[in-house]
């Protein structure tokens, strides 16, 4: 299957490691990146296990805080000697990188670190990049676009002495058989996917317009196939709970870190899906 994704890719299949899912592709990448880093640095907000999965380790992160949606100060934060690991898209803002920002931390960083896990729906990857940068690597999963979550299987790309040193932190087995007849036949049906990717793009774009008629709330626009909106006023544990009541799941994001009690992240489902969703937020904020 290396194969297959390298060629999706137009990269060599030496320069992909694959693994049971992303978070385990983060684990090794931050035991990987940590030998030869001063400082781990996680702008926040950003996906929670790079924190936990750090502190789990001994790596001692350092977490820097971004404002919501933007990557202003990115850059002076960021000093020669750094490892820096963050999503683009960004979970749970849905933020993406520029080309410009990524050859800058490029030249500025011993490592950066994509976590590329909802490209798909940006439609902008770096992962080619990786194959011929070897302070680069991107990670990338099977879990998001094509709903394979439950098979457990991610990957990374990077160039093929940086891939070889991390292959050595794998086991023998670290995806399962059924998960690789799955991916590629997943990988075989880019039309399928394609399709899938584009309505969720579409409807993303409308909920987001029908959520900007709402007084109160901000909403972030966002590359990946989610929403983050602040509630402005509201309490997202309250509001995630009267949601709840109605059979409608959302992310309360009170704790997590870089957000304050008021962000809850809303998935882009159906459209009728998200036509109830939009109707009993409606009720629950009273507007
Ligand atoms: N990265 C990001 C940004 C995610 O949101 C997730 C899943 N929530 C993962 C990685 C982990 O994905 P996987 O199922 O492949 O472990």
């Amino acid at each position: 299957m290396e194969e297959k994704i390298a060629s999706s890719l137009g990269v060599e299949a030496d320069c992909i490691v694959l693994s049971s899912g992303a978070d385990r592709i983060i684990e090794l990448v931050l035991r990987h990146v940590a030998r030869s880093s001063k400082r781990l640095v996680i702008p926040v907000p950003g996906f929670q296990m790079y924190a936990r999965l750090s502190k789990a380790l001994g790596l001692g992160a350092e977490l820097v805080a971004l404002p919501v949606g933007s990557h202003e100060g990115l850059r002076d934060e960021v000093r020669s000697g750094d490892a820096v690991v963050i999503g683009s898209p960004n979970n749970p803002d849905g933020k993406v990188l520029d080309a410009k920002a990524v050859e800058a931390l490029l030249r500025e960083c011993a490592w950066l670190v994509l976590d590329e896990a909802y490209a798909e729906y940006a439609r902008v990857s770096f992962a080619p990049l990786a194959a011929s940068h070897p302070n680069l690597i991107v990670m990338r999963t099977f879990s998001k676009a094509f709903a394979l979550a439950g098979l457990r299987v991610g990957y990374l790309v990077a160039s093929g002495d940086v891939a070889k040193s991390i292959r050595q932190l794998t086991g023998p087995y670290e995806v399962s058989s059924v998960g690789i007849e799955a991916c590629t036949a997943a990988l075989d049906d880019p039309e399928y996917y394609g399709k899938v990717v584009d309505l969720t793009c579409k409807n993303r774009s409308k909920l987001l317009e029908e959520l900007r008629g709402f007084g109160r709330l901000e909403v972030f626009p966002s590359q990946g196939n989610f929403l983050l909106l602040k509630l402005r006023g509201a309490d997202a544990a309250g509001v995630s709970e009267a949601l709840k009541q109605r059979n409608v799941l959302v992310r309360n994001c009170s704790g997590w870190e870089g957000l304050d009690g008021e962000f809850v992240r809303v998935t882009v489902g159906t459209w009728s899906e998200l036509a109830l969703f939009i109707s009993s937020l409606k009720e629950v904020l009273g507007s």
